[in-house]
C-alpha cells in the first residue's frame, strides 16, 4: 500500500438523493502521480446546483462510495507537482474545470463540455468528489492558472466560465449571418450567472438590460447599474412590455433558473437574434404557451434558440482574462457578488441558510 494513500482529510459531503444528509466525511489525501498536481483548496463557491444536490434532487457519488464531496467552484494553490508536470509550480494560484470525459466522440475530440453520451463525471456533482475539502489531486490538463491579483475573487471564474461559453457559442452560431452586429442584449436573471453575463456583455460594448423578478434597488440592481446596464424588475414590468420599448434584442441570455421566461424570451428575441438557455430546471413543470405565435416568430425572424451547459477549459481561460479586465474597468465590482464568506469547512451547515439578498456564498477553507 502506498504510504501517501493512508492520510485522510475531511470533506463536506452528501448521500446523493437523500435530503438533509449534509455531513463531514473522510477521504484519502493523495500524492500527485505523473502528469498530476495536488491543489490546496482556498475558496469554494456554493451555487444552485450544490443546493439541489443538498436537497437530494441531483448528484451521484463515486462508484462504490456512499458519500459525494460537494463543491465545483474553486480557487486553490498548487502544493505538489507530479512527474513530468512543467506548467505549474508550488504556490501558484489555480482553478480547475468541472467535467471529466467519457469515451464519446465529443469527449474524445477534447470537448467534454459538449458530451454526447452524458456519461461524464463532474467534480462534486456526478461520480467524482468535489472541492469542498483540504486538497485534491487533479490531472494537470484540467488546471487553469489564476494570477495573484485575483486571489480574493478567483473563485468566481467557474460561474463566469459558464457565461463565457454561452457568449462564445452564440458568436459561433451567429457566423451564419454575414451582417450580424449585436448591439442590444438582455440578460434574464440577476444571480451570479446573470450578473457575470451582464458584466461580460457590457465589457464587450453592448447595451444591456438585465431583468429579474424583484424590483430594485437592491445589491444585484446596483451591480447591474454600476456596470452601465439597465436593471428592470419583471414583477413590475412584464418582459413583453419591456421589449416593446427597446431596440431589437440581438442576444438574450436566460439564467433565471425557471422555465417560464424561456418562452417569453423566444417571443421577444429580435430578428436574426440568438437566445442562449442556461437554466438547468430540475422540476416537471408544464406550461401553456402561445405556440403558434412563438413558432411563427422564430421562423420568420431566423432566430436561434441555443441550449448551453458546463464550460470548456478555454472558457475558464477567457474568464481569467475577463475578470482581470473587469477589475480594471470596474474595480471591486465583481467582488460584490460574494455576499457571504464562511470560515473553514466546519462552517458547512451555514451553506443551507440563504440570507435575504445573498448572491454568492464562499467557503474559505483556508
Ligand atoms: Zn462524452
Amino acid at each position: 500500500m502506498s504510504p501517501t494513500a493512508t492520510a485522510v482529510q475531511p470533506g463536506v459531503a452528501v448521500h446523493p438523493g437523500q435530503p438533509n444528509s449534509l455531513h463531514v466525511t473522510e477521504i484519502p489525501r493523495q500524492a500527485p502521480g505523473p502528469g498530476e498536481v495536488r491543489i490546496r483548496i482556498r475558496h469554494v463557491g456554493v451555487c444552485g446546483t450544490d443546493r439541489e444536490i443538498i436537497h437530494g434532487g441531483f448528484g451521484a457519488a463515486p462508484e462504490d462510495e456512499a458519500s459525494l464531496v460537494i463543491g465545483h467552484e474553486m480557487l486553490g494553490e498548487i502544493d505538489a507537482v507530479g512527474a513530468g508536470v512543467v506548467a505549474f509550480t508550488p504556490g501558484q494560484l489555480v482553478t480547475a474545470t468541472v467535467r471529466r470525459p467519457d469515451g464519446c466522440p465529443a469527449c474524445a475530440a477534447g470537448q467534454p463540455d459538449m458530451c454526447q453520451w452524458l456519461r461524464y463525471a463532474e467534480r462534486g456533482i456526478v461520480g467524482m468528489h468535489g472541492f469542498m475539502t483540504e486538497a485534491v489531486v487533479e490531472d494537470a490538463r484540467w488546471v487553469v492558472p489564476v494570477p495573484p491579483e485575483l486571489s480574493d475573487i478567483g473563485v468566481l471564474i467557474e460561474p463566469i466560465s459558464v457565461v463565457e461559453k454561452a457568449v462564445r457559442q452564440a458568436m459561433l452560431v451567429q457566423k451564419r449571418i454575414a451582417a450580424w452586429q449585436p448591439k442590444t442584449a438582455m440578460v434574464l436573471g440577476a444571480g451570479p450567472i446573470g450578473l457575470a453575463g451582464t458584466l461580460l456583455l457590457r465589457s464587450r460594448g453592448m447595451d444591456v438590460v438585465t431583468a429579474a423578478r424583484r424590483p430594485g434597488p437592491h445589491l444585484a440592481s446596483e451591480i447591474v447599474e454600476a456596470a452601465g446596464a439597465r436593471y428592470v424588475g419583471t414583477d413590475e414590468t412584464a418582459l413583453q412590455a419591456l421589449a416593446a420599448e427597446l431596440p431589437p434584442l440581438d442576444l438574450i441570455v436566460e439564467a433565471t433558473g425557471s422555465s417560464e421566461p424561456v418562452f417569453a424570451a423566444m417571443e421577444i428575441l429580435g430578428n436574426n437574434g440568438v437566445l442562449v438557455l442556461l437554466s438547468g430546471t430540475g422540476g416537471n413543470r408544464e406550461l401553456t404557451v402561445p405556440a403558434d405565435a412563438i413558432n411563427r416568430s422564430l421562423i420568420r425572424g431566423n432566430k436561434v434558440v441555443l441550449g448551453c451547459v458546463n464550460s470548456a477549459k478555454e472558457d475558464f481561460e477567457l474568464g481569467v482574462t475577463d475578470l482581470t479586465r473587469w477589475e480594471q474597468m470596474w474595480p471591486g465590482l465583481a467582488g460584490r457578488f460574494i455576499t457571504r464568506r464562511l470560515s473553514g469547512l466546519g462552517a458547512y451547515e451555514q451553506i443551507l441558510e440563504t440570507p435575504a439578498g445573498d448572491i454568492k456564498t464562499v467557503v474559505e477553507v483556508r
